[in-house]
């Protein structure tokens, strides 16, 4: 009987310890908050008679804690979300450069950290939604967002977020500094509201009448297509979308992704992990159970991702995206995006 064991950040780290070294298992950092990723492991579990020592926290603090534990750390693998956060942990030193034909083969290359440090598994768009009834032509690209046209209208999160991060550094990335930092600052002055809240919150201004356009990221939307998200699924029919950019660089494309701890103890197993991350069922799971994207090629997708249409992604280097991150901070603070 193989089960994963759910062990919380800051609790029982001897005990993870004194397990890490054992044959057969792989200590798990992971940040995704996504009670249904419970399937991911045990069917990886049923597979190998690998048992899985899952250490869940908040993505800085995991990332905090592989540091202080330095060449003692019984992690394995760091599963995150977000091109900013992998980048982060791979200049933090905490992960390794890892060999696999598997990975090199399926994962897309623009999905792979330079020095494979860092994989993308999933992928997730961040668009624009809008009310129907009251927008009339909703913004085709990002820059459009920025526009007087829509002042007062726009409802997106704090500049804290890691996904504004990521989507900033890759205007950054596509447009230079100087678009990027007008850009920024016609948002802030096309804001309906301070920003607050999650993905989700943004989708619920647009339902409660506070917003008439939001950004956040698919799989929020998604997931209430699939089930009852309050404050959201009753009124679904009434929020539009735009894949943003389609004549130019595309959707802009948000990732969660995966590498090896720099002091893996269990190395083949984390392989072998990250390789089933990558497996057809895998890549399927993360549509099914997530809403998310697969990166692997030819994979179905969940019901309530196929309903939100073809669209062209962009494809661009997110390692590339990723050294943009420190300037799309400081034009955050420049146009005093909260
Ligand atoms: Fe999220």
């Amino acid at each position: 009987m193989m089960t994963t064991k759910s062990i919380f950040l800051g609790a029982l780290t001897a005990a993870v310890a004194t397990t890490a070294a054992a044959e057969g298992e792989l200590n798990l950092y992971s940040s995704r908050h996504y009670d249904t990723d419970e399937r991911l492991y045990s069917d990886f579990e049923e597979a190998t008679g690998i048992t899985i020592n899952r250490i869940e926290g908040k993505a800085d603090e995991l990332l905090a804690r592989l540091e202080a534990e330095g060449a003692n750390s019984p992690a394995d693998i760091l599963l995150t979300v977000d091109t900013s956060r992998l980048a982060r942990a791979k200049n933090a030193g905490v992960l390794q450069s890892i060999d696999s034909p598997v990975l090199e083969d399926k994962i897309p290359a623009n999905l792979q950290d330079a020095d494979n440090q860092w994989f993308g598994f999933s992928q997730r768009s961040r668009i624009i939604f809008f009310d129907k009834a009251d927008v009339a032509t909703a913004p085709a690209t990002y820059l459009d967002l920025a526009k007087p046209e829509y002042k007062g209208q726009v409802c997106i999160r704090s500049s804290t977020n890691t996904y504004n991060q990521t989507l900033l550094a890759s205007i950054v990335t596509h447009h230079g500094e100087e678009v990027a930092k007008d850009w920024a600052a016609g948002i802030v002055a096309n804001m309906a509201r301070d920003p607050q809240g999650g993905d989700t919150d943004q989708l619920r201004g647009i339902v409660s009448g506070e917003c008439e356009i939001a950004v956040s990221n698919t799989y929020y939307f998604a997931r209430a297509i699939r089930k009852e998200v309050k404050g959201v699924s009753d009124s679904i029919d009434t929020i539009g979308w735009t894949f943003p950019s389609q004549d130019a660089e595309g959707a802009h494309m948000n990732l969660s992704g995966a590498g090896i701890a720099a002091h893996a103890p269990n190395k083949d197993n984390a392989v072998k992990f990250l390789e089933y991350l990558a497996s057809d069922s895998a890549q399927q799971y993360f549509s099914n159970g997530n809403d998310e994207f697969p990166v692997v090629a030819g994979v179905e997708l969940a019901p309530s991702v196929a309903k939100l249409g073809e669209f062209k992604a962009d494809d661009v280097v997110l390692s590339d995206v990723a050294k943009n991150i420190p300037t799309a901070q400081k034009i955050f603070n420049e146009v005093n995006w909260k």
